[in-house]
């Protein structure tokens, strides 16, 4: 079977060095918030290019310890997307802020700075931009909407490490960014792990005492919870990110072959925006038929997913009680064709090949058929 995410394929390739790194820590006596995390933190910072980075326990809590530290709370709105993860508005919502969803920009899935204007009240306190499948929010136009309206902005940057725009690395653009390093991401860990960035001292101090129960110097200057991170995660993650330059170029490259042999077929493409490099976290098309297609790639040994197949305004959860753009059709449309095919930086160009082949061969199927 070809997967679609291979996060074992990840720990295989940098075996030896992961298991010295676990082992270490294992042999040490500090297990939760040591050296690992600092040096971690300060790793990841100086790749970003901020001057600070906080590690905590997983992506959904990056983004609820990040608006806790910008005050955001009961009282308060957050614009965000509806074709996103259902963390991103989880976290809102954890902070007991409303979050307000939004449509997307058709070609790049990322949200319509067009529809901020519709949504926006006094209420509103922060823009949470989301890089989805890797690629970067139309940043100048929702900066310039931040700046107008004095609003925050928080990048939710889980599927985007090391992606930039203007040639800076996301995660830096924001008054504070957050990334999860859930196993699949581009930078993943071997269990839940989330870093806040930013270049505000003081924002993350407070994300730091957030993370552990609101302490200074043990004892609590307000209401925190826990969410700590493990030096076992660090550890495994200060290993993994020499290498994310590297296999964000893997995920580039297979990408590049997936669109030079799916060109000219029944396919919308991934774009790419100007000014914006993409690392592919997924590789996403839209077709008409995705059900027939899904079943034709499983029958033969292909497993592509879906991201997202319901937006967050339709689930359960959310449905019928959450504050929406009155226009939300691109979101509303594409999650019944997207298909995210097999990519990760470790996947063998026999096997892009075999999906690439396999997927001509279904359309030349229903050619025959019509
Ligand atoms: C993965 C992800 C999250 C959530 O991260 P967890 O580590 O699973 O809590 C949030 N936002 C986006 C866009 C994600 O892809």
């Amino acid at each position: 079977m070809i997967l679609c995410a291979n996060p074992s394929a990840q720990f295989q390739s940098h075996q030896a060095e992961i298991e010295e790194a676990a082992l270490a820590v294992m042999r040490s006596n500090r297990f939760v918030l040591g050296d690992e995390v600092n040096n971690l933190e300060q790793e990841f910072a100086r790749y970003i290019g901020t001057t600070e980075a906080v590690g905590v326990a997983n992506g959904t809590d990056a983004i609820e310890l990040a608006l806790r530290a910008l005050d955001i709370g009961v009282g308060d709105e957050v614009i965000t997307v509806s074709h996103t993860a259902v963390a991103t508005v989880a976290a809102i919502e954890a902070t007991g802020a409303q979050a307000v969803l939004v449509d997307i920009e058709p070609q790049y899935y990322t949200l319509a700075p067009s529809q901020l204007k519709t949504v926006v009240s006094s209420k509103t306190k922060a823009i949470i931009a989301v890089h989805l499948y890797g690629q970067a929010v139309d940043l100048e136009a929702i900066i310039d909407f931040c700046k107008e309206y004095e609003l925050f902005l928080v990048e939710d940057a889980s599927q985007a490490h090391g992606a930039t725009y203007k040639e800076k690395r996301l995660g830096s653009f924001g008054d504070i960014s957050c990334f999860s390093c859930y196993p699949t991401k581009n930078l993943g860990a071997i269990g839940d792990a989330g870093l806040v960035t930013t270049n505000n001292t003081e924002l993350a101090s407070k994300v730091r005492m957030l993370r552990e129960y609101g302490w200074k110097n043990r004892v609590s200057e307000f209401p925190g919870r826990n969410s700590r991170l493990d030096e076992l995660q660090a550890a495994i993650l200060r290993v993994k990110l020499k290498y994310l330059d590297e296999d964000n170029e893997k995920r580039r490259q297979l990408a590049e072959y997936y669109i030079k042999h799916l060109t000219g077929l029944p396919i919308q493409l991934p774009e790419i925006r100007s000014k914006a490099e993409s690392v592919f976290h997924l590789f996403v098309i839209q077709v008409e038929q995705r059900a027939d297609m899904l079943n034709y790639l499983r029958e033969h040994g292909i497993q592509a997913g879906i991201h997202y197949s319901m937006p967050v305004h339709q689930q359960p959860a959310y449905k019928k009680r959450i504050r929406t753009a009155k226009d939300m059709h691109i979101t509303d449309l594409i999650v019944k064709k997207i298909i995210s095919l097999p990519i990760y930086p470790e996947l063998a160009f026999s096997d892009i090949d075999k999906v690439v082949n396999t997927i001509k061969e279904y359309f030349g199927k229903q050619c025959e058929n019509c």
